[in-house]
């Protein structure tokens, strides 16, 4: 069930700007923000104690590709926490002015210097405890890769090769067997 996010309380305003989970300040007026039941929405919301507005904190769409070339998925060892040294595909936040297509491009270039050509959605990925939301696009590789300024390290596994068990995320995996499924009908 969503909620509308004009039905709060009266004498609240909404705040047009969202907050990072764990931001205990206000970005609009720097007072405290308190955990508070506002019950138009019928749930906590974060309440700033000295303006009243609510501040909402939501999941943040993340975006990325499965790179393949000849068969072969390029899959990169992170080198930034977290997961640090952990295998993944190119993928990262979304920033504002740009498609899910673009940030997904945008991503596979600035960590695997790496041009791609979308082929198509692989899944959205979204966990009950998580903070992201993960939009994967299957895609070819159209130059060679080499290693961005957080990439440890890169190479091109066949889908026997995935190492499973050093992967970096939740979303990794499913997004990789997701993707085994599409190409070769098995996972
Ligand atoms: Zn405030």
């Amino acid at each position: 069930m969503g909620y509308e996010r004009d039905r709060v309380p009266a004498g609240t305003t909404v705040a047009a700007m969202t907050v990072s989970a764990g931001t205990d300040f206000c970005p609009g007026c720097g007072g405290s923000l308190v955990e508070q039941f506002v019950s138009a929405e019928g749930r906590d919301r974060l309440v700033c104690t000295q303006c009243a507005r609510i501040h909402y904190v939501n999941p943040a769409p993340v975006a990325g590709t499965i790179p393949v070339s000849d068969g072969r998925l390029w899959l990169l060892q992170r080198g930034i926490e977290p997961r640090l040294g952990y295998w993944t595909f190119p993928a990262g936040f979304m920033e504002m002015g740009e498609t899910v297509e673009e940030a997904a491009c945008r991503e596979t270039r600035e960590e695997l210097n790496l041009e791609v050509r979308l082929r198509g959605l692989i899944g959205v990925y979204s966990y009950a405890t998580g903070t992201t939301i993960h939009i994967v696009y299957a895609a070819d590789a159209l130059t060679e890769p080499s290693a961005g300024e957080e990439t440890l390290a890169f190479a091109a596994f066949l889908p026997q090769e995935i190492p499973w068990s050093e992967l970096a995320f939740a979303s990794t995996r499913d997004a990789l067997q997701d993707w085994i499924r599409a190409a070769h009908g098995t996972a």
